[in-house]
């Protein structure tokens, strides 16, 4: 692994999980300039988003399979079928916490709206040109930034 080129920066930057989208814009340049020279803290908040992220389509999947194994209780009506039901409700809202404990904790739904937005403007890059002039300003502005 390379060495980070400015350890201070670095050391800072892995502390806020080498996340800057809370920082006022005029704070970032440093950090963002940081990233664009450091290649080991560029890896590592990729790294750091990608766990985010799977963290939450986990707790997301698991709280669904939570949900559908309650269904299934009701619908079979197995013994013991109380049980079983307080189980898969305990599962689901254990992974809802999960959920709403990674979605304010990390930056990971700044991280979906970043992908989001980059999938629409390029969307937006390959429309026709008639059909790009007929976007409202304000929407263009929105996607591309211009
Ligand atoms: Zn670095």
């Amino acid at each position: 692994m390379n060495q980070c080129v400015e350890p201070i920066v670095g050391k800072i930057l892995a502390g806020w999980r080498y996340d800057i989208s809370g920082l006022a814009p005029e704070m970032r340049g440093d950090y963002e300039q940081h990233f664009a020279e450091c290649e080991r803290c560029r890896g590592r908040q990729k790294l750091h988003r990608i766990i985010d992220i799977s963290l939450i389509v986990l707790a997301s999947v698991s709280a669904g399979a939570f949900l559908l194994a309650f269904a299934a209780i009701r619908y079979f009506e197995p013994r013991h079928a109380l049980w079983l039901e307080l189980g898969a409700l305990a599962g689901f809202a254990l992974s809802a916490l999960i959920w709403l404990v990674v979605a304010v904790a990390t930056p990971a739904p700044m991280a979906v709206v970043d992908a989001a937005m980059i999938g629409a403007r390029h969307v937006h890059d390959r429309l026709p040109a008639e059909i790009r002039d007929r976007l409202p300003e304000e929407l263009r502005v929105k996607i591309t930034g211009s």
